[in-house]
């Protein structure tokens, strides 16, 4: 086992290709492995939306952390999101971001406890990467966790993230 993020960012600190790095932690369970590694970095800012009655029982703080309860939907999720971004963005001035994409929100999620639909992921990975891109930052995706119980609705978001990205980083587009 082990943490592809916090072993991105040693490995990218150590190759000198970014002095200071966002991660904005999308995924529905608080990432409490990347925040303990991570945490006392002053380099690193961690931004995390989880469920707060979800797994793992005890959180490990992030940068800005933002617990949200069971049943949340696009709405609130979203208006969430874009109230902590800024804040983030701004705290973190970081020269490059990495995105937790996670698809465990989603509504059709056997362990997410959220409710957000496909098109409120998509406005999720828009809300992220458009405020990456007018940031001038850089942004690397993992596609993190996805349990639907219909596998095929877990490819389908991780495909809609990967489309966008295309959209809004590709400027031949
Ligand atoms: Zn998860």
């Amino acid at each position: 086992m082990f943490n592809d993020v916090a072993v991105a960012v040693r490995a990218l600190q150590v190759e000198n290709r970014a002095r200071r790095i966002l991660i904005v932690d999308c995924d529905v369970h608080q990432g409490n492995g990347t925040a303990a590694i991570l945490s006392g970095d002053p380099a690193v800012f961690i931004l995390d939306l989880y469920g707060a009655k979800n797994f793992p029982f005890h959180k490990e703080p992030a940068s800005l952390g933002v617990p949200l309860p069971d049943g949340t939907g696009d709405a609130d999720y979203l208006q969430a999101l874009q109230t902590a971004l800024p804040v983030a963005i701004e705290r973190a001035k970081a020269d490059l971001a990495i995105y937790l994409a996670g698809s465990d929100p989603f509504e059709g999620d056997s362990l997410g406890r959220l409710k957000l639909t496909k098109a409120g992921l998509g406005a999720r990975d828009r809300l992220v990467l458009t405020a990456c891109r007018e940031a001038g930052l850089p942004a690397a995706i993992v596609m993190a966790g996805g349990y639907a119980r219909n596998v095929a609705d877990t490819v389908d978001i991780h495909f809609q993230t990967i489309t966008l990205a295309q959209e809004i980083f590709d400027d031949r587009l």
